[in-house]
């Protein structure tokens, strides 16, 4: 059975890498029909905090990668937090104890230093050279007697090599010669990092570890402890960084990084999804539009790329865009609709000036928050007033003074009240009519109206950008204090 994990610590927010490994698991278990699990992996009490780790099952959630196992759910392999398995540790630790893969270590942080520092001297890698690795019985006993405090240790084979196939990578090899005996519980009983991950990726039985390249060094360390516990390893893929358009490392100075701040920022969680899933992985065409569906049906780890990934911010922004115009109608209305109530630019939700405005505006924008001054700029224009204020009488006298004296003739002799009316069909009769009076038709006619009635010179279409304003103004759906 394919079990895959997704195990963030709950130190922060849940960033756009965390959330691709996030996804690439929840591919990977959704498309062979395996269990995706959610652990948390709180082992660093002093950083890990229940605030953050809401936060994340918030963000993941909102992705819509759910978990079929893990906090809030449960599951058979619970708990699924560090922090409540320490009894578990403790076990496995003794059993490694008994089976003598590890040892009982009693050197002292002074002693531990002088190791370090002698290795420092003769440029070696920091390895363990006490002697509790070969320490007699009869040395033990003593120092138990004495009650001096000591961690347990693991003891690494001093030569050979560790294989691994990862999925992504290859043939991955380590020499062991340099790795030294490492630590897996502390004198107080805190089990440590790699050991918890592997006691914890053994007995939840995860199949496939997914996880993000700069793991590839604790990999080492827990498929020995694997060997030592006598579980079979689970198969491992490591997936590459994401980098920012200068190939660095992508951090906080490149801009937004958090889902949580995508969210705020505007975008849907469908882009969001699409995006993450091309960072490393495609399906081999140009097609690049996928819903999370279509992702499911089309993933393969095997398609995964080795190489750094490019956050590109442009792309992700235009790709919201894409997914926007692609939600079926009534979602869009919902969307659109909620926000201009919620931000206080809309005061009425009249369904069908709602509608209409999504329907004005939704190719001009790419993030949801957009629409907001998009429509308040375009209310913002109240038909008539402007016509005569003293911001646009330098127009209205100049070049536009003719098409502008007879756009006034015609609001105040009701004719274009009346066109606006009947709708499209009036506004477009009418434009014809206006256009023949003055002699004038494409954009020596558009432009001058366009500017005159809307204030700007480029902006959606014209008839439906007016008839909005005319309704707004008689309608009072429009807050005077927004925008
Ligand atoms: N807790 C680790 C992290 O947040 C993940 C460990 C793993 O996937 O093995 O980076």
């Amino acid at each position: 059975e394919v079990r895959v994990r997704f195990a963030p610590s709950p130190t922060g927010n849940l960033h756009v890498g965390g959330a691709r490994t996030a996804l690439f698991n929840y591919l990977f278990a959704r498309s062979q029909g395996g269990k995706f699990i959610l652990r948390i992996e709180d082992t660093d009490l002093e950083r890990s905090t229940r605030k953050s780790e809401e936060a994340m099952l918030n963000d993941l959630s909102w992705l819509g990668l759910n978990w079929d196992e893990g906090p809030s759910v449960g599951g058979d392999y619970g708990p699924y937090r560090q922090s409540e398995r320490n009894s578990l540790y403790k076990e496995y630790a003794e059993k490694l104890l008994e089976s003598g893969a590890v040892y009982r270590c009693f050197c002292s942080n002074e002693e531990l230093e002088q190791m370090k520092e002698r290795a420092k001297q003769m440029q070696l890698p920091p390895m363990y050279t006490g002697k509790w690795r070969t320490a007699s019985d009869e040395e033990i006993k003593q120092e138990l007697a004495k009650g001096t405090s000591y961690t347990y240790r693991f003891r690494v084979p001093k030569e050979g090599n560790l294989k691994i196939t990862d999925l992504i990578r290859g043939e991955v090899s380590w020499s062991l010669d340099t790795l030294g005996d490492f630590v897996i519980m502390r004198s107080n009983g805190q089990p440590v990092y790699n050991f918890c991950v592997t006691v914890d990726d053994a007995t939840m039985r995860i199949s496939h570890v997914i996880r993000a390249e700069e793991h590839l060094p604790n990999t080492l360390r827990q498929a020995l402890i694997y060997k030592a516990l006598g579980f079979s390893m689970p198969s491992f893929a490591h997936v590459s960084l994401i980098l920012a358009p200068d190939r660095s490392k992508l951090s906080k100075r490149h801009g937004a990084t958090s889902v949580g701040q995508f969210r705020e920022m505007g975008y849907l969680p469908q882009a969001m999804v699409n995006y993450l899933a091309l960072l490393g992985w495609g399906d081999g065409t140009e097609n690049e539009f996928f819903t999370i569906d279509q992702l499911v049906e089309k993933f393969s780890i095997s398609r995964v790329n080795k190489s750094g990934a490019i956050f590109d911010s442009t792309k992700l922004r235009w790709m919201n865009g894409q997914h926007l115009r692609s939600l079926p109608p009534e979602e869009l209305l919902k969307i659109f609709g909620d926000r201009w109530k919620c931000t206080g630019v809309l005061l009425e939700s009249e369904g069908i000036f709602i509608k209409d405005s999504t329907e004005l505006l939704k190719d001009g924008v790419d993030l949801i928050t957009e629409v907001d001054t998009a429509l308040s700029n375009l209310l913002s224009y109240p038909l008539y007033t402007t016509l005569s204020s003293e911001e646009c009488k330098p127009i209205v006298q100049d070049k536009l003074s003719e098409v502008a004296a007879s756009l006034i003739a015609a609001y105040d002799g009701g004719e274009l009240p009346a066109a606006l009316e009947e709708g499209h069909a009036g506004w477009q009769k009418w434009v014809k009519g206006f256009g023949k009076l003055l002699k004038r038709k494409g954009k020596s006619l558009f432009m001058p109206l366009r500017v005159l009635l809307t204030g700007k010179l480029h902006g959606p279409d014209m008839g439906g950008s007016i008839l909005l304003i005319y309704k707004a103004g008689l309608w009072g759906v429009v807050n005077p204090e927004a925008g």
